[in-house]
């Protein structure tokens, strides 16, 4: 197993960070660390105590180990979720999240992309907002236009949630000619195969029509989930939300902590 997380499949912030760079001088600082262990492939497998005196049952391999320490930092991190719609992993011209970055030949020779938001986020059974997803494909649409401005990129979408200053970016998608067309619960677009492509069908509710694209490849931003956190949850007693990301003391007041002194949580297990 790797260090790094979700990280390692990013290239940059939406600031425009080099993420891999900053991970990768993370990585050295902490492999010449003397007060860090480092233990890959482990799993804990059992609990108990308190702040400033925990004790941890870690196993890795055959051996199971205990380790002793002052606080928890909870991180156990989260996931794009899996799908079967819109064809995704039945035609190789349907993607999702990063996937269609690794391969920038795609990219290069492609005329007409299409970006699917909301696949698997705010239904019945995931109702929540994802969160990240609206801002990745924004920052995907506006590399590829500024890779080649004469790639037609749609992002076919519920709602567009760029939080707070990110809603710049969807200003400079617009500018840089990106197509929005918003689409309903109701009424998903659909996609087929064709010769050489993918065809998308989306209602367009500002031209009261259907509009027929013919895409190259389709880039669906699937819902963000957790990853199994039961286990954790129960060896130090800390709480799980309805979706079961761990749930913070106080949303505002203690937003990285449980209400247990001693544990502390950052990044995707807390919820995106
Ligand atoms: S961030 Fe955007 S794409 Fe993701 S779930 Fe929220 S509204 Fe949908």
């Amino acid at each position: 197993d790797l260090l790094g997380g979700a990280a390692r499949d990013l290239t940059k912030t939406w600031k425009g960070q080099n993420i891999q760079e900053y991970l990768s001088e993370l990585l050295d600082k902490l492999e010449q660390h003397s007060d860090i262990e480092v233990l890959l492939n482990a799993e804990v497998v059992g609990a108990s105590g308190f702040v400033g005196n925990f004790e941890t049952q870690v196993a890795v391999g055959n051996e199971t180990k205990t380790v002793e320490h002052g606080i928890v930092m909870v991180a156990t991190g989260g996931k794009a979720a899996d799908t079967d719609e819109y064809l995704y992993g039945k035609n190789p011209r349907v993607t999702r999240w990063h996937e269609i970055e690794h391969d920038p030949e795609k990219l290069k020779n492609a005329e007409i992309i299409v970006f699917i938001q909301c696949v698997g986020s705010r239904d019945q059974n995931r109702p929540y907002c994802s969160r990240i997803c609206c801002t990745a494909s924004i920052l995907q649409a506006i590399s590829i236009k500024e890779n080649n401005p004469d790639t037609n990129v749609f992002i076919l979408y519920r709602d567009i949630r760029t939080y707070g200053e990110k809603e710049c970016l969807y200003k400079k998608a617009r500018e840089m000619g990106v197509v929005f067309v918003r689409y309903s619960l109701d009424n998903k677009p659909k996609v087929t195969e064709i010769e050489n492509g993918l065809e998308v069908v989306v209602f367009d509710p500002i031209l009261q029509k259907n509009l027929k694209i013919k895409a190259d490849y389709v880039n669906l931003a699937t819902a963000i989930e957790p990853v199994e956190n039961a286990a954790i949850s129960e060896f130090y007693k800390i709480p799980l939300n309805a979706e079961n990301f761990f749930m913070e003391a106080h949303a505002k007041l203690r937003p990285v902590e449980f209400a247990t002194d001693g544990i502390f949580l950052c990044g995707l297990a807390h919820y995106p």
